[in-house]
């Protein structure tokens, strides 16, 4: 198992489950996100209304599944979960959608990979809180159009930058999550390692938490791993030897990078003598596309210092060419 894997077994689904934030006040950082939520859902109780439609956006793992369930909770209704994958044909939705009670939340995750036909049909729903359905069939056939309750339709998508302009506009709130800092999740795996009943040590949790890729998913998935270490090769603590220890074992990259991000990385070096270049041609040399890189991977090299980004296309840093163990060539001149 690659623990920075972002899928995961559905053994570990369950452990996911018992440490994922139920409320506001169990969800660390994202302050400004937080604060705008709180205010819009207080606004929504105290009216006795649906929370206006809702769109979080951002790469994979930072909480955007967690925050749906949270807001369902904070506004004291139920909550239908499904992705854009899903739902084939308008009829899976009308399932969903006549089952709705009052205020309740749907949600959608990887919202930008709705089929058209069904994005469609999500429109008259969001807006007027009604749809078509067909009854009956052969020369019988007609359509009635029927009134759903008012809802709260929560959008997860880690490319924005896919979801079409009409589907965007129809999101009332919209918000953007971004990596956590290494204080942040280091505060994070002190609270799962206390769910999980594990006693850790806060200089562990921040060795943790530094080599998490900013992400709450990754810190849980390597604390379980270093768990396990400390459980069968340590004393069952958490310390930062044995959590050195394990994330050594673990291969874990010494700042988070993934696998992806060290392609990126040196694919830039070895083939484009450290950049400039541009987005597409980057993103064909390292067979993925150019919104995923943009939307998933970029943001978070940029913020850690190893790429920037300039007029002529991508460049990667001095802290690239050391953390990849490489010479910069432009550095030898002279
Ligand atoms: P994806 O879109 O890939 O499903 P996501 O953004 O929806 O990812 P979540 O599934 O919500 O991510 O979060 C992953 C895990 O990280 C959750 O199980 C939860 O335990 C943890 N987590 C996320 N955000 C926080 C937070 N702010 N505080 C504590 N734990 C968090």
């Amino acid at each position: 198992l690659d623990p920075t894997n972002q899928k995961y077994s559905h053994e570990e689904n369950d452990v996911e489950r018992k440490l994922r934030p139920l409320s506001f006040d169990d969800f660390a950082g994202q302050d400004q996100v937080l604060e705008n939520l709180k205010v819009f859902v207080q606004a929504a109780n105290q009216r006795d209304e649906a929370l206006d439609h809702t769109l979080f956006h951002g790469p994979p793992g930072l909480g955007k599944t967690t925050l749906a369930n949270i807001l369902a909770n904070e506004l004291g209704v139920g909550i239908k979960i499904t992705s854009g994958p899903v739902l084939d044909k308008p009829g899976d939705l009308a399932g969903l959608l006549t089952n709705l009670e009052e205020r309740d939340v749907l949600f959608i995750d990887e919202i930008h990979r709705l089929s058209p036909v069904v994005e469609e049909y999500l429109y008259s729903a969001m807006e007027d809180f009604k749809i078509d359905i067909m009854i009956e069939s052969g020369p019988n056939a007609r359509t009635v159009q029927i009134n759903l309750n008012p809802f709260t339709l929560v959008g997860a998508t880690t490319r924005s930058g896919l979801l079409t302009a009409p589907m965007r506009a129809r999101f009332g709130i919209q918000s953007r999550l971004q990596y956590y800092t290494t204080e942040l999740l280091s505060q994070i795996i002190e609270r799962s390692a206390y769910i999980l009943g594990m006693p850790i040590t806060l200089e562990a949790a921040i060795e943790i938490a530094g080599r998490s890729r900013g992400t709450p998913r990754i810190a849980n998935a390597l604390l379980r791993r270093v768990r396990d270490f400390a459980q069968i090769k340590g004393n069952g603590k958490i310390d930062v030897e044995i959590s050195k220890f394990a994330l050594r074992a673990l291969n874990v990259d010494a700042h988070g990078l993934d696998e992806m991000d060290n392609k990126i990385l040196t694919t830039i070096i070895d083939k484009f003598k450290g950049g400039p270049v541009g987005i597409s041609t980057l993103a064909t040399a390292v067979s993925d596309n150019a919104e995923t890189i943009e939307e998933v991977y970029e943001p978070f090299l940029i913020q850690e210092g190893f790429l920037v980004r300039t007029p002529r296309g991508r460049e990667v840093t001095e802290k690239a060419y050391k953390h990849l163990n490489k010479t910069n060539p432009n550095l030898q001149t002279g």
